[in-house]
């Protein structure tokens, strides 16, 4: 039998981007010849479809004739216009206050990609501890330590004092580039046959918010999007489980979190493999994950 799963990507960026090196190494990036060579296995391997045709398939509208695969994009990065080179259909969740602000993680690693203070102590609010931001163990911690996991949870105003305070101590900006795509450049993928999603208001883990809240991203988000077409499916920020039922009650008709599996007909949450920077990805995880679903 064909299976079905979504691939979950975030930025796709060129080898000479010397500041993409946070994303690569908390693992929200892929190369552009990665993507490359993992969309030409694919090819060999299951079909690319449309978020159209997936939500068919998953109301039972529709049977697959051959595994497929839909892909995703998550926090509406502007160089995934690359992958709308190499792929003709896919889906970018966008959260709607990247046009009027950066995401959480875009300005905190906007800071560390600024610093002038490169190495040292520091002390966010969870003890001490040395940095060293000249090497990858050096940096581990700030890339993705308890200090910028409790970051992403926290209210836009505590984001913003804990932002000045990093940067006070890094000796650096705070202000990304522009990173996101905007309204003009994503009609643009809609007209070819890209679809959009969404992906909240402002990012915020919904496990870190009342089911109202989350009715209200989910809703308010909708609303936004709407001139680019039907907004039908939602990706979880973080991939953090919480308050389907609300989502589900503004319409949302498929609910996208994160987990190395393929799509269940039923499942209240889609799963979304998390796909890492490695060409062979795709011969040594994706492919014998559809054979084993195939087979289930
Ligand atoms: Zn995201």
């Amino acid at each position: 039998m064909p299976s079905l799963a979504v691939l979950s990507y975030h930025r796709i960026v060129e080898d000479t981007d010397n500041k993409a090196w946070p994303y690569l190494e908390r693992g929200t990036a892929v190369r552009a010849r990665t993507l490359e060579a993992q969309l030409a296995d694919i090819a060999h391997i299951a079909d690319i479809i449309s978020e159209d045709v997936v939500l068919e398939v998953l109301a039972q509208r529709q049977r697959l004739e051959r595994s497929s695969i839909w892909l995703t994009f998550d926090d509406g990065y502007a160089d995934v216009k690359r992958a709308a080179l190499l792929a003709q259909t896919g889906t970018v969740f966008w959260s709607t206050i990247t046009s009027t602000r950066p995401l959480p993680a875009d300005a905190w690693y906007a800071a560390l990609l600024s610093a002038h203070r490169t190495h040292g102590d520091l002390d966010l609010g969870f003890g001490p501890f040395e940095f060293d931001l000249s090497i990858p163990a050096g940096r581990a911690r700030l890339v993705n330590g308890p200090e910028r996991r409790s970051f992403l949870r926290a209210s836009l105003t505590t984001q913003d004092a804990t932002m000045n305070e990093l940067a006070r101590q890094l000796d650096a900006n705070t202000a990304p580039d522009n990173l996101y795509l905007d309204e003009s450049e994503l009609r643009t993928m809609v007209d070819t046959g890209w679809s959009v999603g969404s992906h909240g208001v402002t990012h915020t883990p919904f496990d870190s918010l009342s089911a109202d809240e989350v009715r209200n991203e989910g809703l308010t988000s909708r609303q936004a999007l709407n001139a680019l077409g039907r907004i039908r499916s939602i990706a979880l920020p973080d991939g953090a489980l919480a308050h389907i039922d609300a989502l589900r009650s503004v319409g949302y008709d498929c609910v996208l979190g994160l987990g190395n599996a393929a799509c269940a007909v039923g499942a209240e949450v889609q799963p979304r493999f998390l796909v890492p920077d490695d060409p062979n990805w795709v011969k040594c995880v994706l492919a014998p994950a559809l054979i084993g679903a195939a087979h289930d």
